[in-house]
């Protein structure tokens, strides 16, 4: 819809297809029903892609405060929630029929319930034509914006129809896997789930600082999330559950209390006695030798999950991985070998952090595209 806005009000004329019978399916559900539509820390660092510079041209040409002077004009109300993140103040619809409203004063018509099945190029009348089969019938056009997002949650609509149309047309696409996503670990923690922890979770080299959720099948909360998307089959994550204490200081040796008891002081009651239940001895703290104090001190700032997998693209938030941006040219989002053919959003290998960032790339880069298109 962005892009439809951008072009259309550049004069083109623009049809927005779409096998969902309302607009916006995503964005409905978003942010629990309020979306997250933006975030003001916005930055190259908070995108993953095979070409991490690859998103800063567009996210410079169309910025949050951009979005934020679109919101203006509509009178919609949002707040700061945490970490930047801005979230609508009543509910994601008003985020809809904004860009409704936008698309309709910008010329642009709606095919709802059409579903997109194939694409291809045919010169017609002496130019080059992209050529689309849809349940609603054939449409052509001289250009062709891809905006069908990832995998995750088929059940509102998501398909591969994009990696389709980018492979048939010559387009890599990276590796695709569920990101912000729960992950499952062996048997889960049924007796700790629903405890949630303050924590730094870890995984091949970047850290979030966030909550982390213990849950029947294993771990999900923001932190879980976040590193989800750095995780890969096999990998081990690490949460300091005790962010805010280094070393052993802390652990007063002149105590007389069990280990488990004090460490309630710090962490949930529950996640105290599992810790020590399961890899630390539970005695009163000044029966501890200073190796053993060290070693309990370590096991809880380096708490080890191995997770056996991920709860999938039915949970996942977004599809880490895409249409190759080495493809692509950043200032446009067009194909660099087919002319016409743009690919904006999700489906292109730039994936966003936790946190209002997949929705200013889907706002930056449909943008973008929609100056050229
Ligand atoms: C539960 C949930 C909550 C989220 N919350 C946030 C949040 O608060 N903040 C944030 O930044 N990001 C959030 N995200 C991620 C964000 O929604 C996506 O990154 C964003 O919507 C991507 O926009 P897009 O336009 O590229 O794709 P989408 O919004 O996925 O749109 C793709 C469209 O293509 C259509 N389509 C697919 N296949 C076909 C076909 N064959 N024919 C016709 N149409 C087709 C679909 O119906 C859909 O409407 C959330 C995701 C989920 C799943």
């Amino acid at each position: 819809m962005m892009c439809a806005i951008s072009a259309g009000r550049r004069g083109r004329r623009v049809v927005l297809l779409d096998h969902a019978r309302k607009l916006a399916p995503k964005i409905k559900i978003s942010g629990g029903g309020r979306c997250n539509f933006t975030n003001i820390h916005l930055g190259s660092e908070h995108f993953i892609s095979e070409n991490p510079d690859f998103c800063r041209s567009a996210l410079a040409r169309f910025t949050p405060s951009d979005f934020l002077s679109c919101l203006r004009t509509h009178s919609i109300s949002w707040h700061e929630k945490k970490l930047g993140q801005l979230f609508c103040d009543t509910s994601s619809t008003a985020i809809i029929s904004m860009l409704k409203q936008e698309c309709l004063e910008a010329g642009v018509e709606f095919r709802l319930g059409h579903e997109v099945s194939d694409v291809r190029r045919e010169c017609l009348a002496g130019s080059g034509q992209f050529v689309l089969e849809t349940s609603g019938g054939v449409f052509c056009a001289p250009s062709l914006v891809v905006a069908s997002g990832g995998l995750s949650v088929p059940e509102i609509g998501a398909s591969p129809i994009g990696y389709g149309i980018a492979e048939k047309f010559g387009l890599r696409v990276t590796r695709l896997k569920p990101g912000l996503v729960p992950l499952t670990v062996g048997s889960g923690f049924p007796d700790l789930s629903g405890i949630s922890v303050d924590c730094i979770a870890s995984c091949n080299g970047m850290s979030f600082r966030e909550s982390a959720l213990f849950t029947h099948r294993g771990m999900s909360g923001p932190a879980i999330l976040q590193i989800s998307s750095y995780w890969n089959p096999g990998d081990e994550i690490e949460l300091d559950l005790l962010p805010d204490h280094s070393g052993f200081s802390w652990l007063d040796t002149t105590e007389k209390l069990l280990l488990s008891n004090f460490l309630s002081r710090f962490l949930p009651r529950k996640l105290a006695q599992y810790c020590c239940r399961t890899f630390l001895a539970d005695k009163p703290l000044n029966q501890y030798s200073q190796k053993e104090i060290a070693t309990v001190a370590d096991k809880l700032h380096a708490f080890r999950i191995r997770p056996s997998g991920t709860e999938g693209y039915r949970k996942a938030e977004v599809t880490v991985g895409g249409v190759s941006t080495h493809d692509l040219s950043s200032k446009t989002m067009e194909a660099r070998t087919v002319p016409g053919l743009f690919f904006i959003g999700e489906v292109v290998d730039v994936t966003g952090h936790l946190g209002g960032y997949n929705f200013q790339w889907a706002w930056s880069s449909g943008f973008a595209a929609g100056q050229h298109a």
